[in-house]
């Protein structure tokens, strides 16, 4: 039996991946530290001999007994507001974390896989983005702390990979949804699904213009697994090249749920990207990978989801583990 370290086990693209290498048969060992993933995610997977959780910080020394074939690294905030409130974390996870599992990989011999993100492009000048457009990032921006600590986990992936010969592999994820996002951490579809369920408007930042292209989890996981078991060094962009404005999103969304509220526009964030659409030739190519399921399948996938939340869930303002992270 093969094993795998899962970083990030207990949020939203974790515990999927979780679910994935359980049901190929592997031993998953997950590891997350639950500033932003929830228990809740991989409960189901308790009960199971071949799965086992640890809470830690990638952020520490990172030890486990066992043999790694693969390691995972996806423990990170991911989402505009999370990596405002945990700017810092956000920094040393994606820096010191990945410092960490690359020397992990390397003791063990296990080839590893980190997952980076289309934030790598900034707000980009070419459309769409290609792996070798080289971004248009604020360093000093609110999105900074993630992209820049993205990018320099690309830099350090590449240097393992080069100076110590441990086989690395490099995802560049774009927008994905599915269930188990989580209801308040501000990402577009959980935002708008949370307010059709609790009767609020829908909340579009700047004129709704902005561009984004949307990929359904199995779909994101498919190719994850996929590209780990290539021989492809390089980074691959995942995702679905469907693009669509954020205003149609909101209407998208208003369709699905049946809500009689409208949409209000609210002050565009610092930074926000105008557009965005991944380039996929590559994962094609590579990987014979392409999306399968369209965006109203996955939605539909999506809102069942939200609507198995408890009354209480929905009415949180925030149910991340943040006490003692944030400066009041
Ligand atoms: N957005 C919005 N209303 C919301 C939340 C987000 O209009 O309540 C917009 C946001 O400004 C961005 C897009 O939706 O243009 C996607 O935002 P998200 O935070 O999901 O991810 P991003 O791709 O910006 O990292």
């Amino acid at each position: 039996m093969k094993t795998v370290l899962i970083t990030g086990a207990a949020g939203f693209l974790g515990s999927h991946l979780c679910d994935r290498f359980i049901k190929e048969g592997y031993k998953v060992i997950g590891m997350d530290n639950l500033i932003t993933g929830s228990l809740k995610n991989i409960e189901h997977l308790f009960s199971l001999e071949n799965f086992e959780f640890y809470q830690h910080d990638v952020t520490k020394f990172v030890h486990v007994s066992d043999d790694l074939d693969y390691i995972l690294h996806f423990a990170s905030p991911a989402s505009p507001i999370d990596y405002l409130k945990i700017p810092i974390q956000t920094l040393k996870v994606g820096a010191m974390g990945t410092h960490n599992l690359l020397g992990l990989a390397k003791a063990k011999n296990a080839r590893i896989l980190v997952a980076s993100t289309s934030e790598v492009y900034g707000d980009p000048q070419v459309h769409p983005q290609k792996e070798e457009y080289w971004g248009h990032v604020n360093p000093v921006g609110p999105r900074g702390v993630y992209d820049e600590a993205k990018r320099y986990m690309e830099a350090i992936t590449m240097a393992y990979h080069t100076f110590h010969s441990v086989e690395t592999r490099i995802i560049r994820i774009f927008n994905t949804y599915g269930p188990r996002m989580r209801l308040n951490d501000g990402r577009v579809l959980p935002a708008f699904i949370g307010q059709a369920l609790r009767g609020e408007d829908l909340t579009v930042f700047g004129d709704g213009s902005q561009t984004r292209s949307f990929c359904y989890v199995d779909d994101l996981v498919e190719g994850i697994y996929r590209l780990l078991l290539s021989d492809y060094a390089s980074p691959v962009n995942i995702g679905n090249p469907n693009e669509i404005t954020i205003g149609d999103f909101a209407e998208e969304i208003i369709q699905l749920t049946g809500t009689d509220q409208q949409v209000i526009y609210k002050p565009l964030p610092t930074d926000d990207p105008t557009q965005r659409q991944p380039d996929i030739s590559k994962a094609q190519e590579i990987l014979d990978w392409e999306p399968k399921v369209d965006r109203s399948e996955g939605l539909k996938l999506t809102y069942e989801y939200f609507l198995t939340l408890s009354k209480e869930e929905l009415h949180k303002k925030d149910h991340n583990n943040f006490d003692g992270y944030i400066k009041r």
